[in-house]
């Protein structure tokens, strides 16, 4: 985010109340159903945040995230067991604006909450997760299912502590992430998730912090953790390196649109920017899937929708 306030900041008054005005002209209203690469391509060509700015910003290959998962592509791989995660909620540590997300942190210099099994042959670690939204209930997820966009998606992501000593070695590197995947849905308000909700405000401005603790990151888990898709990708902010295992998980967790909304309250800017701007619509445009497969630990045509149970 140092590259972020190095744009920023030489940027004039006068330059800004020109972007705001852009802003609103460009401001996207969607009169369908909203047709997700066309969707996203707009959007990206209209509010660009300053994070695609960046040469950081520039795809490296032929595997990107995120990607639309189309069911009757995949493929059931029956080999694939069941995720085996392990949280230590005293491990969570605090809640930081980081300017595009709001990141929920963990320890991570032990193994004390770990995820193994699934596609996995190592045992990773949970350093933090975080969210992506839309600033309407049409879209705000990464992923989608058949072109079915959720309002929210959650990312868990894990480092791969068998094979490298630190997270920053580990986002360079082949198998060196893993992140689980989590589509939000509108529908009754998530107990679980309430606790965190309730401390976002404390975190309204970018790089604002705020100690947070004794949070299972296991509740934000669907009831159903054993049907996931999984395929090889990158990660979806900058440096958008393709070292990341995707498992997204079939089934969706519910939250209100009050929960929602407190998302939405969040600002990507700080404090002293005099032109303040709600944290929305913070997803990367999807990326081609480029020959790659996309495996099911379940099968795809005896399972009904994505949202059953
Ligand atoms: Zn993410």
């Amino acid at each position: 985010m140092v590259t972020l306030s190095a744009i920023l900041t030489p940027l004039g008054r006068h330059l800004q109340r020109q972007l705001r005005s852009e802003l609103r002209n460009h401001r996207w209203t969607p009169v369908r159903r909203c047709s997700l690469t066309v969707c996203s391509s707009k959007y990206v060509l209209s509010q660009m945040h300053p994070i695609w700015q960046t040469p950081l910003a520039v795809p490296g290959g032929d595997r990107q995230s995120p990607i639309d998962i189309a069911v009757r592509k995949t493929q059931w791989d029956r080999k694939l067991q069941p995720l085996e995660m392990r949280y230590d909620p005293r491990t969570c540590q605090q809640i930081w604006n980081n300017g595009y997300s709001f990141i929920v942190e963990y320890d991570d210099t032990s193994d004390r909450s770990t995820l193994k099994g699934g596609p996995l042959e190592d045992q990773f670690r949970l350093c933090q997760f975080h969210f992506h939204w839309g600033e309407s209930n049409a879209w705000g997820s990464e992923h989608s299912v058949d072109r079915h966009l959720f309002p929210a998606e959650l990312h868990l992501v894990h480092w791969n502590a068998d094979k490298y000593s630190l997270f920053e070695e580990a986002v360079l590197e082949d198998n060196g992430l893993g992140v689980i995947g989590v589509f939000l849905k509108l529908g009754k308000r998530h107990e679980g998730l309430q606790k965190l909700v309730d401390a976002l405000p404390a975190v309204r401005h970018k790089d604002s912090v705020v100690e947070f603790s004794r949070f299972d990151p296991a509740c934000l888990l669907p009831e159903n953790t054993e049907d996931y898709w999984t395929y090889a990708g990158s990660l979806t902010t900058p440096p958008l390196t393709e070292a990341v295992t995707w498992m997204v998980m079939k089934q969706p967790i519910e939250v209100s649109h009050d929960q929602l909304a407190v998302f939405r309250s969040l600002l990507f800017t700080s404090a002293e920017e005099e032109v303040q701007r709600s944290m929305v619509n913070n997803f990367r445009v999807q990326q081609p899937l480029a020959g790659r497969t996309v495996r099911s630990s379940f099968d795809p045509f005896h399972h009904g929708e994505p949202s059953a149970v």
